[in-house]
């Protein structure tokens, strides 16, 4: 059997239908089920063939209008009839692509190439949207395979392109970057109060350079009744990261009357790189998430504790876990001063001296004990080092304040770990994973559209004289 799609424009008063294109379908006398309906194939042909079309109607119609003079009304005189390839969600189409003179009339308007000044880039918005969203996330190569798979094959959707467009998206997001540090545009709508939850990580950097490693600042902004936004920032791309920091603060609603809470893990260079990037008035929070962790860490290592026969070994473990749990329970009720908790750790060693010395003298390793009590004085070190950093997580919880960075850890595996991690076999340029990280942040923070190319920022208004380019 065969069928046949006919696609017949009609122009909007109607009057002049142009003349119809047909796409034949042809399908297999039915004999197994994979007979049945379209397939895939036949769907992107229909598709390409519909988008040809529509493409080359709408283009055609907007060049006639462009054509007429907005001072006279006259048609100008066509210069020459070139031809442009454009690339679209369905395939690559090519357009004629006229271009027409002054108007007689002596207008001020010049020259003009309605098709090149409406899509400057020879990309739809949609398609750069896509590839750009699909690039952020995946490998440039897996991307390009799942486009190739499900639109229409075209040499648009190689892995080449695709980086090329994540990269020109990444490069507006930079260039707005800049264009905001350098005005210092004060916020729309100030925040009274804020709430930053920071995080590190690193990503292999490209060999050859003195840093292997890259550091990567992220981080999420909530300020109440308005949601969140994410950040990301590569600490060593052009000695300006305290300042896009501070950008997107501002951005956020940043005024020197905000009242800004800092909720980071409280590690040296976390610390020490916070101090100096934002004003002392800002207050820091010791993050209870990094808190519990190392205290989960301690009470799993008792388990793999040598037993010994002077005690029963389920009441040594009780006694030690209630210790840790004792440490845990100073911490979270808000012993801001923290001697208290200094106490429950110093009660903490000496259950485990009691134990190291029976394992000893039963003629047993001790190491295990060791590294415990060693991880222990690290830990009361980190305590001494953030004390000013702590407060009443219990009762900051009960008035529905941040305590921990939790929702920022699921931010580095979202914008860091599934793309940019060790297995993806990749190695990044500062800049490079600079400008990945702006796609994959705006596609988080929902705003990808508004770089990719919208209908507010990519439609030319009716008649527009766009100049020609001097390479065109
Ligand atoms: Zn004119």
């Amino acid at each position: 059997m065969h069928w046949i799609v006919r696609i017949e424009c009609e122009a909007e008063d109607g009057e002049h239908p142009s003349s119809s294109e047909a796409i034949r379908i042809e399908r297999p006398r039915l004999e197994i089920a994979g007979d049945v309906g379209l397939t895939l194939e036949d769907g992107k042909r229909i598709m390409a063939a519909l988008q040809r079309r529509v493409v080359a109607d709408q283009l055609r119609e907007y060049c006639d209008r462009s054509r007429r003079c907005s001072s006279c009304g006259a048609a100008r005189p066509l210069k020459d009839r070139r031809r442009r390839v454009i690339d679209t969600v369905f395939g690559r189409v090519t357009v004629a692509s006229p271009r027409y003179k002054r108007c007689r009339c002596g207008s001020h308007h010049e020259q003009t190439a309605p098709v090149s000044g409406l899509i400057p880039s020879r990309v739809l918005p949609e398609l750069l949207r896509l590839q750009a969203k699909l690039g952020a996330d995946l490998p440039y190569r897996r991307a390009a395979a799942i486009l190739r798979t499900f639109l229409p094959e075209a040499t648009c959707f190689s892995h080449a392109t695709t980086r090329n467009r994540v990269i020109k998206v990444g490069q507006a997001i930079e260039d707005e970057l800049h264009a905001e540090m350098a005005h210092r545009v004060p916020p729309l709508a100030p925040a009274q109060t804020m709430v930053v939850g920071i995080d590190g990580c690193f990503v292999k950097g490209i060999r050859g350079r003195r840093k292997t490693n890259l550091e990567i600042v992220l981080g999420r902004v909530e300020v109440p009744c308005r949601g969140s936004e994410v950040f990301a920032v590569v600490r060593h791309l052009d000695g300006r990261a305290k300042e896009r920091v501070r950008t997107v603060l501002r951005r956020c609603g940043r005024t020197p009357d905000t009242a800004v809470t800092i909720l980071s893990d409280g590690e040296d260079g976390m610390r020490t790189m916070l101090g100096r990037w934002l004003d002392p008035t800002v207050m820091h929070r010791l993050d209870w998430w990094h808190l519990y962790r190392r205290l989960e860490k301690m009470r799993k290592a008792l388990l793999y504790l040598p037993f010994t026969s002077d005690r029963d070994w389920r009441d040594r473990l009780r006694a030690e876990t209630w210790a840790i749990e004792h440490i845990r329970w100073t911490l979270w009720n808000g012993c801001t001063c923290v001697y208290l908790t200094d106490c429950a750790i110093t009660q903490f060693c000496v259950e485990l001296e009691i134990h190291r010395r029976a394992v000893l003298s039963a003629g047993r390793e001790v190491d295990r004990i060791d590294h415990l009590l060693e991880q222990l004085a690290e830990f009361r070190r980190y305590l001494y080092g953030n004390a000013e950093s702590l407060v009443n997580y219990n009762h900051a919880r009960i008035a529905g304040e941040r305590v921990s960075t939790a929702h920022v850890e699921s931010t580095v595996n979202e914008l860091v770990n599934w793309r940019m991690c060790k297995k993806q076999q990749m190695r990044w340029s500062p800049l490079g994973a600079q400008l990945l990280l702006h796609v994959r942040v705006a596609a988080l923070n929902g705003c990808l559209e508004r770089y990719a190319g919208s209908r507010s920022t990519t439609t030319a208004p009716a008649n527009d004289d766009q100049p020609i380019a001097k390479a065109a």
